[in-house]
């Protein structure tokens, strides 16, 4: 009996010490201790301290450790080691880590989720939102811009430049605005509600591209020549890295420079010939300067001995003799400046590499660091604002619009998709203030970047696509007074741009996050690719035995989830949102586990089983999507009233992770591992479902109802009611016809008939002549039909309209 309550206390205290994540000397102390207490009562004999000794002593020295156990084991990991390119050396090297380093392992501290300041705008930055920004809404409008003229008026054009939208990101000192990561997005939220073309503009240049690498890595000559010009909108720069042959292999580009003596503008220097094909470059056909991705190669060994020197990044004025540029392509009808540009043999000085001739073949690094800060912001904001807008004006539509004598949006079949438009309305706002709020507090996220672009863009093109369903074919008719149609048409196109989205969910959320967010695999490559064999050793045995008592304490934690359901977890509030924060650190403690046992099992292969990383790259995006939605309810003072947009979105996060996991399991390449797998994560089943028709129902009465959650839920949109802003006329709409519902009612009531609920202005006529109601109640029907029926209202067109005559 006594050996039985010995060997239970041996187990909990091994359970325990990995729960805790103890060091392998306090775990053996503290088992020697148990040894001890063992012998005290006679359960623990001389063979048992020999065996603890014969275990114990390998692994507590040193030296024996090294040399016996760490020693071959790292010889086996540098032959199953996946091979790196040196581009996806430089991206796993740039950037950096941050909440999505705490989701990964295992354990988040909720607290120091909590605890990162809410970003907020300056006075400038609310001044130029208020200002500017408003005004250029008001200028532009988008049957004009997308179906008439195919660009932006000139106008428009100037007022952007005047006004420095492209200089967001540009230093003061060189006349640039200078603003926060946070301020950018929420320019680039207000200008999408209102015209795609108009967003893609003006967060371009602010994004990957000539003015973000010069001021990360350009010579001072370069920085005072070229910033200031960019900063008032003189010089137009674009970006130029893909070509036909290199798409989502960009590190595979055929364009090339050859070092060479060469004239230039009279004199004979050391330059570059460059020869380039690309597509798809976002300003390229109105551009004037060309930031430009080749491979430079140095046969004649004039610069060094290297004779490839590797991907480089130059910037090209585009007047130069030999160069391409101006046309255009057609992206899905969403005409922003777009086109190809060649280059044949154009002669350039060195003096024109982004940072000069000692950056040659610094630009793959120089675009990853780049590209982990850009990413987080143009796409994910355009999407977000672009839903915002949305969902505002699909509640107020689902209210306006009546079929069977009831507004569309009181049908349980619309209130489902307006359910997940609303919620990720609120998710995608949260996800871009924390992932923006990150890149203000000095973080190069990633890891982060990439799950925002992916998962934004993806929901950004659902939610339109329920939107479209619930407006039918109000939505499906184009014209001036489409609010949708160029949306839906043009989402595909965040989805592919930097980084499509199927290789950015398959390689690179958890292909960055394995190795950048893993507490010792860095670590492990690192030390397996060190040529100092001694330092090697010391560094990879460190990391070595973190890594297994990491992964015995990520399975202890676990299966411990598991068995109790995970409610001895703690949250940080013991609130309706407890059970998230617990279910979360269950989940990231799955993740953590799976992610090594992936590693172990697969090992080089995980880079090939794509749909495996894909999954696990699903679990670590839900716990970041999820936590972005918990904080933003924190920081906006915990308002009840917001709760069903919290519950509905984090419930939809914590469904997708236990769904990504059932289907990991299932279809992990080996089946016995599978099986385990399954006993320790789901020992009792799949037990999560979707949010439920309750919640769902309360997020569509939100969406449809003037209250301050909705105002939150829209904060930062143009919605300034006049009448040429399609969204600010629906919502005087939605409040115009909510307002009459009572004196509808009242009418219907003297009436003793019920009325179908259109002809309003003639109810009214009826009603004041019979004195029902007062001349400011009939006035307000008047004013509420006008609104209804031009909601209501699609465009239509002369048939010459339509026909475009061959020129
Ligand atoms: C409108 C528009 C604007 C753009 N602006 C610019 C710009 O300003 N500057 C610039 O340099 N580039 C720009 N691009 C290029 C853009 O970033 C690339 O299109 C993008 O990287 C994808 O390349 P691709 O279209 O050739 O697709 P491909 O590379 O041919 O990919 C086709 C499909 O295969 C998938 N795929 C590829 N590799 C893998 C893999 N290993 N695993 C799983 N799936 C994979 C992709 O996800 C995609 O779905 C723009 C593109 C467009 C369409």
């Amino acid at each position: 009996m006594d050996i039985i309550i010995w060997l239970f206390v041996a187990l909990s205290l091994t359970w325990f010490m990995s729960y805790v994540r103890a060091s392998l000397s306090s775990y053996t102390l503290s088992f020697a201790a148990l040894m001890v207490l063992g012998s005290f009562f006679n359960i623990i004999g001389i063979v048992s301290w020999l065996l603890f000794a014969v275990i114990a002593l390998p692994f507590n020295i040193d030296s024996i450790r090294q040399q016996f156990i760490s020693m071959p084991l790292l010889a086996l990991f540098k032959k199953i080691m996946p091979q790196m390119s040196s581009t996806e050396q430089e991206a796993i090297d740039a950037g950096t880590t941050w909440f999505d380093a705490d989701l990964f392992r295992g354990d988040p501290d909720w607290k120091k989720l909590h605890n990162y300041p809410r970003p907020r705008l300056s006075t400038q930055e609310q001044a130029f939102l208020d200002g500017p920004v408003e005004q250029v809404c008001a200028m532009v409008n988008d049957w004009h811009t997308t179906h008439v003229i195919a660009d932006l008026s000139p106008e428009v054009w100037q007022f952007l430049k005047d006004n420095k939208f492209f200089a967001m990101i540009i230093k003061k000192r060189y006349g640039g605005l200078e603003f926060s990561a946070y301020a950018q997005s929420r320019v680039l939220q207000k200008l999408t509600g209102v015209s795609s073309v108009l967003a893609s503009t003006v967060g371009v240049p602010n994004s990957l591209g000539p003015g973000e690498l010069l001021q990360e890595y350009g010579t001072k000559e370069q920085q005072d020549h070229y910033l200031p010009r960019l900063a008032s909108g003189e010089e137009i720069p674009c970006f130029a890295l893909t070509s036909p042959e290199a798409g989502s292999d960009a590190g595979a580009i055929p364009d090339y420079g050859i070092i060479c003596h060469g004239q230039f503008e009279g004199k004979d220097v050391l330059g570059m010939k460059l020869t380039w094909d690309k597509r798809y470059i976002t300003l390229a056909p109105i551009s004037t300067v060309l930031g430009l991705a080749f491979k430079l190669q140095d046969p004649e060994q004039l610069l060094s001995e290297k004779q490839d020197l590797g991907i480089t990044c130059a910037l090209i004025p585009t007047n130069l003799d030999g160069i391409t540029i101006g046309r255009r392509h057609f992206p899905l009808n969403v005409p922003f400046q777009n086109g190809p540009t060649q280059g044949d043999e154009v002669f350039v000085p060195l003096d024109f590499i982004i940072g000069g001739a000692e950056m040659a073949g610094q630009g793959w690094r120089m675009l990853v660091e780049c590209l982990s800060v850009g990413r987080a912001i143009t796409l994910p904001s355009n999407s977000a604002g672009g839903i915002k807008a949305v969902a505002l004006a699909t509640g107020a539509y689902s209210r306006i619009r009546r079929q069977f004598k009831m507004p569309i949006g009181k049908m349980e079949g619309i209130e489902e998709p307006l359910s997940r438009i609303g919620a990720n309305a609120y998710l995608m706002d949260a996800v871009t203030t924390m992932s923006t709020g990150a890149i203000d507090l000095g973080e190069k996220p990633s890891v982060i970047s990439a799950i925002a672009k992916y998962h934004l863009t993806e929901k950004m093109r659902s939610s339109i696509i329920d939107a479209m369903d619930i407006h039918g074919g109000k939505g499906i008719c184009m014209g001036p007074n489409n609010y949708l149609a160029r949306g839906y048409q043009g989402a595909p196109i965040a989805v592919t741009v930097e980084g499509a989205n199927i290789l950015t969910r398959s390689m690179i959320i958890y292909g960055q996050g394995a190795i950048r967010c893993h507490p010792y695999v860095l670590a492990e490559l690192e030390a397996a690719n060190n040529s100092d064999n001694e330092q090697a050793l010391s560094d990879f045995d460190h990391a070595l035995f973190g890594h297994i008592g990491f992964s015995i304490s990520n399975i202890g934690r676990s299966f411990w989830c598991s068995i109790t359901g995970s409610h001895f977890l703690s949250s940080p509030f013991n609130d309706e949102t407890q059970r998230y924060y617990q279910l979360l650190t269950r989940f990231s403690a799955n993740l953590a586990m799976l992610s090594d046992i992936a590693m172990l099992s697969l090992g080089a292969d995980l880079k090939r089983k794509e749909r495996i990383s894909a999954r696990l790259g699903d679990v670590l995006s839900q716990l970041y999507l999820a936590s972005a939605t918990l904080k933003r309810y924190n920081d906006e003072g915990r308002k009840t009233t917001d709760l069903p947009l919290v519950q509905w979105a984090v419930e939809d996060c914590l469904y997708n992770c236990q769904h990504a996991i059932d289907e990991l399991i299932s279809n992990f390449p080996n089946k016995v591992i599978g099986k385990l797998l399954r006993v320790i994560i789901f020992p009792l089943g799949t037990w999560l479902s979707k949010p439920n028709d309750e919640t769902s129902h309360r997020v569509a009465q939100l969406l449809q109802t003037p209250c301050a959650t909705r105002t939150r839920l829209g904060h930062g949109q143009y919605l300034t009611r006049d009448g040429n802003n399609l969204f600010g006329r629906l919502e005087q709409t939605l409040e115009d016809i909510i307002n009459c519902e009572p004196i509808f009612d009242k009418i219907c009531s003297a009436l003793n008939e019920k009325l179908p609920f259109y002809h309003l202005d003639k109810l009214a006529e009826t009603a004041l002549s019979k004195h029902i109601i007062s001349k400011a109640e009939a006035e307000l029907l008047v004013t509420a039909e006008k609104g209804r029926q031009w909601v209501i209202a699609v465009d239509d067109f002369d048939n010459s309209e339509l026909t475009i005559e061959d020129s």
